[in-house]
């Protein structure tokens, strides 16, 4: 079966229940679409990509933004065939441009402003404006439900654990196994009423988020931005019954709660992207009566772990999903849950359903990462005794700002070529809010004035990175600490900041 077409069925057997409800920025709903008539808009989309000789081995870029056709735009891509790449509309256009020559699309899909700017996309991607609906085409009934073969669906550009942003290929089978599992242990199911308050160009707010919850039949009511004061009006005013989100979503909500908001009619709060304070997790317990339930995973497998709906154990992100396995990688070898092995932290690793089916165009990239039959996460953890799994920390170079990953060496070769520039490397630094932070560490060159550098790198960083990759502060010193082997020690920088 494909994911269109379980959507498709998740949509149908809703019938003239609405399954999307469309909130404004305070989170008033302005208007709601049955699942007959998200299923009759998906066709259209289906219809004028194929109608446009658009088909199976065809890319297609979606940078929607969280509106009405977000939906129905993607499940019509599905529907007819193409691997759809979500685009954060927040890349700069050397990010974007980046993006599309490595996917090489045969379309892109964009907002009015965005089509104007051709944002990087180059002269050869044709582009449509959303705006300009999915007219011009009549969709045969049923149309939406069309594509049946498993195959590729989605190519999702991580930052994977080394170097620059890589398309991590997803098929059918990948997130159909994934959600079915998920949305079948969440129970997720037509009574739920979910808010969508996530960026919708990552497996978080895309897959789980926003497939995961049309395919089983469950209302989206989704906001167009995430701000806490927003969010809980919109979960209390609609009765929102789940919730997902990044820790610093949750902390946000916590410091702006007054005693007005009540989210008693929550019964699921998830959470992950990002490690979870512990102190967190108790305190947004404490305050509305239900539990963070934190799950992990990685664009590259989809979520592997979870803890249950009910008692989650605090500080675990729960349990390998039926069918996968996870392993604790010592140096002699891979541990699992319920070996003593297994209890002293080493790498995560992952085999199962959900695991790529490798990056596009790096076999290189996808033999270090799977290998030995497992994904090497780059995560460190263990296992206790029940099988519950805790991360302890990470072995790859990561920041993890809000949620979302940035590589340092992305970060990295876009500043040090500023002039004045001898060395720059950056690191994360723990922030209260965001988890963590962007610091870049720079080496000046001889008689270059640092403010003149600090005022450069920023304007250079406006230009080359999407905003939540740029450095917070500009740190200098008089050289990189480095190990005997003359590789930067990121350990003892970031110790440093
Ligand atoms: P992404 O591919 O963007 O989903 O990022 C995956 C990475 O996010 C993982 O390798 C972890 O480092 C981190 N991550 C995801 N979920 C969690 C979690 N629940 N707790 C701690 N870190 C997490």
């Amino acid at each position: 079966m494909s994911l269109a077409r379980a959507i498709t069925a998740g949509l149908a057997a809703a019938g003239d229940r609405p399954v999307l409800g469309l909130l404004d920025e305070r989170g008033q709903l302005t208007a709601e679409l049955s699942g007959r008539q998200l299923a009759g808009s998906a066709d259209a989309w289906a219809a004028r990509f194929t109608a446009a000789t658009l088909g199976p081995g065809d890319r297609v870029l979606l940078s929607p933004a969280r509106d009405a056709e977000l939906p129905a735009l993607h499940l019509g891509a599905l529907a007819a065939g193409l691997t759809v790449v979500p685009l954060n509309p927040a890349l700069s256009d050397t990010e974007t441009g980046r993006l599309a020559a490595a996917c090489r699309p045969a379309l892109a899909v964009v907002t009015m402003a965005a089509a104007a700017a051709r944002p990087g996309l180059g002269a050869d991607v044709p582009c449509w404006t959303i705006a300009d609906g999915p007219t011009g085409a009549q969709p045969r009934p049923g149309q939406s439900g069309g594509k049946d073969e498993p195959g590729p669906a989605l190519i999702i550009f991580t930052s994977g654990t080394t170097g620059q942003p890589k398309g991590v290929r997803l098929t059918d089978a990948n997130l159909l196994y994934d959600l079915e599992s998920l949305m079948r242990l969440w129970a997720v199911g037509p009574p739920d009423r979910i808010l969508h308050m996530l960026p919708a160009h990552h497996f978080h707010g895309l897959v789980l988020a926003l497939y995961g919850p049309l395919m089983s039949g469950a209302q989206l009511l989704v906001l167009p931005r995430f701000d806490a004061r927003t969010a809980l009006d919109a979960a209390r005013d609609h009765r929102a019954t789940v919730i997902m989100g990044v820790p610093t979503m949750y902390r946000r909500m916590l410091e702006e709660a007054g005693r007005g908001d009540d989210l008693s009619g929550l019964r699921l709060a998830l959470c992950g992207s990002a490690p979870l304070p512990p102190s967190l997790g108790q305190a947004f317990h404490e305050r509305f009566g239900v539990a963070l339930v934190e799950r992990y995973g990685l664009t590259e497998c989809g979520i592997v772990t979870s803890n249950a709906v009910k008692d989650p154990v605090a500080g675990s992100v729960g349990r390998a999903l039926e069918g996968t396995t996870i392993t604790i990688r010592h140096h002699d070898g891979y541990h699992r849950a319920g070996s003593p092995a297994a209890t002293r932290s080493g790498e995560i690793c992952v085999a199962g359903p959900s695991v790529m089916a490798g990056y596009l165009d790096d076999a290189a990239a996808t033999a270090s990462l799977i290998h030995d039959g497992y994904l090497h996460s780059g995560d460190l953890g263990r296992f206790d005794a029940d099988g519950n799994l805790f991360i302890d920390g990470r072995l790859k170079d990561l920041i993890i700002v809000g949620g979302t990953n940035v590589v340092p060496g992305e970060v990295e070769a876009a500043l040090a070529v500023v002039e004045g520039v001898t060395e720059l490397a950056v690191v994360g630094r723990p922030d209260e809010d965001l988890g963590e932070t962007v610091v870049a560490w720079v080496v000046a060159g001889p008689g270059a004035d640092p403010a003149v550098i600090v005022e450069e790198l920023g304007r250079h960083a406006a230009g080359e990175l999407a905003a939540y990759k740029r450095p917070r502060d500009y740190l200098f010193c008089e050289e990189l600490p480095r190990n005997a082997m003359g590789k930067l020690d990121r350990a003892r920088l970031a110790d440093r900041t």
